[in-house]
């Protein structure tokens, strides 16, 4: 099926385009790989007035990092991702998840910060950024706001952005010189969204884990920050005992849903056996780190 027609913009500046976004209100839409919005106009569950690509501007495609934190700008790919060396090691997650995102065609195009926005619950990105305890930059009218990934993903395809933002980049906190992490995604067949997947990150301090992040997918309404596993691995000993409580506490966050790709109990055993491993990963690379 064709779109709904609509008015095509391609600004050359974050002003240009925030102008846009003022002017047609919630009538606009943001485009940047267009691999989640045009599917969805073609099928016409989603018929914005007006569409602002912002390919055009130069500077959202930097994958840096700076002062002490990593940088994901808006236009920066999944394939970019995929084969940035910056990302291996203490980024690991971010490493693990790129490649398990659907196929090659659409990692070229597709953006992590348009996963972000698009907020499905089975985006692989919102796990591993989660674990990783990142935190998007919105731009708007007003000038610039930092928003946590936890209060960023409001429901299923909700956020925390207003019409007129649009998101400039994601930053990761420097996760220290021991740190590791990885991405576990069970799907039917290579290429398919998650039937669960699992992002896990550690970062050691003398041996104890000083911090972890725990993210999960398509067991939710949003993607699902495990807190009370995380905290319980916080000041920890990496031991067996504790990562398999920590694994059991991950099970209880998710919150699962019987339907064609497995029962609800399924998933939720898969969670607690994928953090598991996850963790025993995480704990190995950041020792190695
Ligand atoms: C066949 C197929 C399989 C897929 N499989 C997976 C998978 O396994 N795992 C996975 O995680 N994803 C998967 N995806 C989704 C894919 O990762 C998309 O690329 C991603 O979700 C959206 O990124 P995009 O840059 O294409 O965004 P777009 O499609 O351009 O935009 C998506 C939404 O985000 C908004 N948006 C985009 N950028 C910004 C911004 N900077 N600021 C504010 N709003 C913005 C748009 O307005 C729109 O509402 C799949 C997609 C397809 C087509």
């Amino acid at each position: 099926m064709y779109p709904v027609s609509f008015e095509y913009h391609a600004p050359t500046s974050l002003d240009e385009a925030l102008s846009m976004l003022e002017r047609h209100g919630d009538e606009a839409k943001v485009l940047a790989g267009g691999q989640s919005l045009i599917p969805l106009m073609k099928l016409r569950f989603a018929a914005p007035h007006a569409l602002v690509d912002i390919n055009r501007i130069e500077g959202l495609d930097g994958l840096v990092e700076e002062d002490g934190q990593l940088r994901i700008g808006a236009l920066v790919r999944h394939k970019t991702c995929e084969r940035s060396e910056l990302l291996r090691g203490r980024y690991g997650v971010l490493a693990d998840a790129a490649p398990q995102i659907s196929d090659p065609i659409v990692r070229n195009l597709g953006t992590v910060c348009g996963s972000l926005a698009h907020a499905d619950p089975q985006g692989d990105w919102g796990s591993a950024l989660l674990a990783i305890g990142a935190e998007v930059v919105a731009r708007g009218p007003g000038g610039e706001r930092t928003i946590t990934l936890e209060d960023f993903f409001q429901g299923p395809f909700m956020t925390a952005l207003e019409p007129t933002e649009l998101i400039e980049e994601v930053r990761v906190p420097d996760p220290g010189a021991r740190a590791g992490g990885t991405y576990l995604k069970l799907e039917r067949r290579v290429g398919d969204f998650a039937t669960v997947g699992v992002a896990v990150h550690v970062a050691l301090d003398n041996g104890t884990i000083a911090r972890a992040g725990i993210g999960l997918t398509g067991v939710g309404a949003t993607n699902v920050k495990a807190v009370d596993a995380e905290r319980a691995l916080a000041g920890a000993e990496p031991n067996e005992e504790a990562i398999r409580g920590a694994a059991r506490l991950a099970a209880e966050a998710a919150e699962p849903l019987d339907d064609v790709r497995g029962s609800a109990e399924y998933k939720r055993n898969v969670v607690r056996i994928f953090t598991e491993r996850g963790l025993r990963t995480a704990v190995e690379a950041a020792r190695a780190a």
